[in-house]
């Protein structure tokens, strides 16, 4: 009867120290969801800038998971009809353009000494999305490097049909992400040729433009987070002449594997690689001035607001093009110091959050 009462009790306070761990837990989350929570909106928000309050972002990375970590498997091979995805392209900076789909960036940095295009898409959208480049004057054949931020299939899968298309340009991946391109189950004719292998600090300068590389292990085991330095606007409705520094979170959704690869043995380790590539780049983006915020998910930073917003702006997206008078004086939507404060604010919230969540996993 001894032994059974000492085991029951055993039992209880055993069940006591689980709900006490699992109310730290979620004291802690909230403690950092909080934090995200109140950079989401600028202290004095404009109407007239929508996009400025990052909600998307927020609700994506800030939301508790409800089923343990597991890997992607869903197939992307099938073609997806052109209605679906295609969205005009937009010059951005003078040396920056937007060339992605409804729902993905992909950019390309131009000089006169060539084109740097960073992201790919699919394989059945990445030939036309370069030719995006053509309505700005800008020749597909010029492009020098192509740097895949990483290897998941919306990223990579069209480096393949550029390569073949445009053997003057470099196809770039982190030894990493090549690897994981090599081990995942893509089918074959959609896996570029393993080409440059980037290293960590890698800058591609061309003309007056660099993109400096970082490995930012996370979303997947070698994504590539960069910095654009050299961005101009001669087009601004503002008094914003000066250079730009944009920066780009190669890879935002916590991701513990996919297309047949687990890169991390569980959440706890995945979220903590999270954590530590994002303090980094964090830092990385300060020294460098960063006052502009790219992100690979249109949704994330706002992009499509921002665009259409610029677009109106800037109706003909040539140089000296007469500001749509309803915008005149208002900043470029892309350039914000704060905004990029905030957008790193709710990242390396959310992400601490969701390291507090699988506490004790
Ligand atoms: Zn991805």
């Amino acid at each position: 009867m001894t032994r059974f009462l000492l085991s029951l009790c055993g039992v209880v306070l055993a069940a006591g120290s689980l709900a006490m761990d699992l109310h730290a837990q979620a004291a802690a989350a909230k403690v950092h969801v909080d934090a995200a929570r109140a950079a989401v909106a600028p202290r004095a928000a404009s109407k007239l800038r929508p996009y400025e309050t990052f909600k998307a972002l927020f609700d994506q990375v800030c939301t508790q998971p409800t089923l343990p970590d597991a890997m992607r498997t869903n197939d992307r091979s099938a073609v997806v009809p052109r209605k679906e995805w295609f969205t005009w392209p937009v010059e951005i900076f003078d040396n920056l353009h937007f060339i992605g789909t409804k729902t993905a960036g992909v950019w390309a940095v131009s000089s006169p000494d060539g084109i740097i295009v960073i992201d790919t898409n699919f394989h059945y959208s990445s030939k036309e999305l370069v030719l995006g480049l053509l309505n700005f004057g800008l020749d597909p054949n010029d492009i020098r490097y192509i740097i895949v931020t990483h290897a998941h299939d919306d990223r990579y899968w069209g480096a393949k049909g550029l390569q073949d298309e445009y053997p003057k340009a470099r196809v770039a991946m982190s030894a990493a992400d090549w690897d994981v391109v090599a081990r995942d189950n893509s089918p074959a004719q959609f896996k570029p040729r393993r080409d440059l292998v980037v290293t960590d600090g890698q800058k591609f300068t061309l003309g007056s433009v660099t993109v400096t590389a970082y490995i930012t292990p996370g979303h997947t085991p070698g994504t590539l987070s960069l910095i654009v330095e050299g961005l101009t606007n001669r087009n601004s409705v503002a008094s914003d002449n000066e250079r730009h520094v944009a920066a780009i979170w190669g890879g935002t959704d916590p991701s513990i594997g996919r297309q047949g690869v687990q890169y991390y043995p569980d959440g706890r380790t995945m979220m903590r690689t999270h954590v530590d590539s994002l303090k980094r780049f964090i830092d990385v983006g300060t020294k460098a001035g960063v006052d502009v915020v790219l992100s690979p998910t249109l949704s994330h930073a706002n992009m499509v607001e921002k665009m259409r917003y610029w677009r109106m702006a800037n109706p003909d997206h040539s140089a000296g093009a007469e500001a749509g008078e309803m915008l005149k004086g208002e900043p470029h939507p892309f350039v914000s110091r704060d905004a990029v404060a905030r957008y790193n604010r709710i990242l390396l919230g959310c992400y601490e959050a969701q390291l507090a969540w699988r506490a004790g996993s």
